[in-house]
């Protein structure tokens, strides 16, 4: 029998009904108006990520990450299933090869959390995933093109995997010659921070591929003790640690937000990556915040802070050789 381990039981013990978060924030639903049920996307909050939002605010930044709302269901011109062109780039199972050295697995469709803002709210997951019998297949895809150099686990959330899982895909990813660097793009170590597990460490440590972790955090909210001591450890074991954020309305829409993020998680080993433009995913319209005010908050930072600690204003663009830089 495989133990439970102890982030499992706090996954499972996720909020998935908004109207318990909100009465664990003290909100009063007759205030905060959730829309009831949307099978296709649900929500899902770990109570980790919740125990950070300010009670009886309804405009917390991490809260409204996270709470459906009715604006979802608007239809916005412009507004589309896949804004990025993920269905066009899939070259074997569960894998997307968009960029020049660079595929990206689809590990699991699972997440810790929903974002509402997500790109891949509307992504068919269950065509899409990985699974045991579809990665060998993706192993000898990768295996037979010499020009990729990295491999991004992505997801959905890659780190839902168990580390028996993790620790396998990475023994035969190490196998192929012409890799060098395993990268994982993941929100975990921020909402759920107890999954960065020793095994899960020895996991990604334990080839001979340099380690690169790709976190998602868009405020300095996020960020609390717990969080701190998983990155800690993660940097420690010499993995390459740098957060991608989400310009979002209402957010972090603002040059002191994105600043107080990037020192934030400086702070426990974090450089600032990306800065994303919003991708148009139909439902996440009311999230966007227009080109130019990007450009006017990016120049901001650059005013405030040392240049390592201004990320990248980027935007994604189908069929682009590269993430279009602002
Ligand atoms: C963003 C992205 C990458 C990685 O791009 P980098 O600029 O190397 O971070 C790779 N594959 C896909 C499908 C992506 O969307
Ligand atoms: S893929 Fe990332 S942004 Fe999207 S729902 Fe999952 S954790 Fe959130």
């Amino acid at each position: 029998m495989i133990a439970v381990q102890s982030w499992q039981r706090e996954l499972a013990d996720a909020y998935t009904d908004p109207l318990q978060l909100l009465s664990f924030l003290e909100l009063d639903p007759d205030d905060v108006r959730v829309p009831r049920g949307n099978n296709a996307f649900p929500f899902r909050v770990t109570r980790s990520f919740a125990s950070r939002m300010r009670k009886c605010d309804p405009a917390d930044p991490l809260l409204l990450q996270v709470l459906p709302v009715h604006a979802e269901s608007r239809d916005v011109p412009g507004f589309v299933a896949d804004p990025v062109g993920d269905q066009a780039s899939a070259f074997a199972p569960a894998t997307l090869r968009k960029y020049h050295g660079r595929a990206l697995l689809i590990a699991t469709g699972g997440c810790a959390i929903n974002c509402r803002y997500c790109f891949r709210r509307n992504f068919p997951y269950g065509e899409q995933q990985l699974t045991r019998s579809t990665e060998r297949d993706a192993l000898d895809w990768i295996a037979a093109e010499s020009s990729i150099e990295e491999v991004i686990l992505s997801g959905g959330d890659p780190l839902l995997l168990s580390d028996r899982r993790l620790g396998g895909l990475l023994t035969g990813l190490a196998a192929i010659r012409h890799l060098r660097r395993i990268r994982i793009h993941s929100r975990v170590p921020v909402v759920l921070p107890s999954r960065i597990t020793d095994g899960f460490i020895a996991a990604l440590t334990g080839t001979r591929l340099i380690p690169v972790m790709v976190i998602h955090a868009n405020h300095s909210n996020e960020w609390d003790e717990h969080v701190d001591l998983a990155l800690s450890r993660l940097r420690a074991a010499g993995v390459t640690l740098l957060n991608q954020a989400v310009l979002l309305r209402g957010v972090n829409d603002n040059a002191e937000a994105l600043a107080d993020l990037a020192q934030r998680f400086f702070a426990s080993g974090v450089l600032p990556y990306y800065l994303h433009l919003l991708d148009r995913a139909s439902g996440t319209a009311h999230f966007e915040v227009p080109e130019q005010e990007a450009r006017a908050l990016h120049a901001e930072l650059r005013r405030r802070l040392p240049g390592y600690l201004v990320p990248r204003l980027v935007r994604e663009e189908a069929g682009q050789p590269h993430k279009t830089l602002l």
